[in-house]
């Protein structure tokens, strides 16, 4: 449950799923290893869905090392079209080189496909201690405006400016997906995170869609929050909250501090929801420079997201074997990536998941 995604737009993954349920034909996925230690933990997710026994085939697409001018960036045309064409996808982190002015990959993505909401759970995991064992709540961050919408330019020499975008139907849609969500999936309260006593008019109007939507679910407690409070809130009792949801890069920095509360970015999953019924699954961390390619990163983050994708799918009784024998593996405490206070390479602690299966 924890995992689920919903999207009450969704016609095409509910078909793709009936297409599943009704023969054995194998759903095709577009599959992204990304950069860094994207394809390191790629191949644990192709190793694990395999061994489960999952019928996808993966469409696998890399960037490209030139820009595309259709997408004047360095993803293809043709990946974009795959994951279109296939409603549904798992994507490995993407590096966004600092200052370099190329468009990011990861905007790109969410801009083209229309992927409007970012879910983000993040959970104790049960047998792996930190500080807390009671955190369970899902940040839905608004992923298509915001700070995110590219509008920087310098205005005089040593100054510059960004625009901060915040629109009545980007707000309106996202909180309704919070809603939603929180009413299929049996939660009680939807926290709506904001700026607004100085972002008076952008996170203003944030707030006034989010109190909009809320009046059609009467059965959710809706309460707002200031986002430097939230912090505080989080650090000291994240059982304080429930369902999240917030303008773009309030998600993004919320969401590594809720990973910090459960044993970090190795841990925690996504999934980014389109309103043409897409949904493209990846892990809340980026591409871990520091360890790429040593065979240390924690493919955990990665795996989840799949299960997430599993779930949307509705393919539940796989999603739950994986989800399993993830949980149950870093539980055991044998095999662990050092992340995680381990000694385990990628590839040792996959073949335990496997071996769990
Ligand atoms: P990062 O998430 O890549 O790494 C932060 C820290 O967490 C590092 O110490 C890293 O080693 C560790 N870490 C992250 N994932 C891990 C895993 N699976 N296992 C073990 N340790 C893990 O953040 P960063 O260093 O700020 O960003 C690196 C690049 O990734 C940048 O170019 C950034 O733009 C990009 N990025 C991409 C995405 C995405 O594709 N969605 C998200 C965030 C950052």
């Amino acid at each position: 449950q924890i995992l689920g995604t919903v999207n009450s737009t969704s016609t095409a993954a509910t078909s793709a799923a009936r297409a599943f349920c009704s023969s054995t034909t194998p759903i095709t996925a577009t599959l992204f290893p990304g950069d860094g230690i994207g394809p390191e933990i790629a191949e644990s997710v192709k190793k694990v869905f395999t061994t489960a026994g999952v019928p996808i085939n993966w469409e696998e697409h890399y960037v490209s090392t030139e820009i595309d001018p259709r997408t004047q960036s360095f993803l293809t045309w043709e990946s974009l079209e795959s994951v279109r064409r296939n409603k549904v996808g798992l994507k490995g982190p993407m590096a966004t080189p600092i200052g370099k002015g190329h468009r990011s990959l990861n905007l790109t993505l969410r801009k083209e496909l229309n992927l409007y909401a970012n879910v983000r759970p993040c959970y104790s995991l049960p047998g792996y201690k930190t500080r807390y064992d009671d955190v369970n709540l899902i940040t839905i961050r608004e992923n298509t405006e915001g700070e995110y919408s590219g509008l920087e330019h310098q205005v005089v020499r040593g100054v510059v400016e960004s625009l901060k975008i915040i629109t009545r139907q980007a707000s309106l849609r996202v909180a309704e997906y919070a809603f939603h969500y929180a009413k299929t999936h049996g939660r009680e309260r939807v926290s709506a995170i904001h700026k607004a006593n100085i972002m008076q008019k952008t996170d203003g109007l944030f707030l006034k869609c989010c109190r909009e939507v809320a009046e059609k679910y009467p059965e959710i407690t809706y309460e707002e929050v200031v986002i430097d409070n939230c912090c505080m809130m989080l650090v000291k009792n994240p059982a304080l909250f429930d369902v999240l949801v917030m303008p773009n890069l309030y998600g993004d920095i919320i969401s590594d501090l809720c990973a910090g509360l459960v044993g970090g970015l190795g841990l925690t999953p996504s999934c980014n929801i389109g309103e043409d019924g897409v949904a493209l699954a990846e892990a809340v961390h980026g591409s871990a420079p520091d360890i790429a390619g040593k065979n240390l990163a924690n493919p955990t983050a990665l795996l989840l997201s799949g299960v997430m994708m599993l779930r949307h799918l509705k393919m539940n009784e796989q999603a739950e074997q994986i989800h399993s024998a993830i949980i149950n593996t870093i539980a055991e405490g044998k095999y662990r990536t050092a992340d995680l206070g381990g000694s385990s390479t990628t590839t040792d602690f996959t073949k335990a998941i496997c071996d769990h299966l």
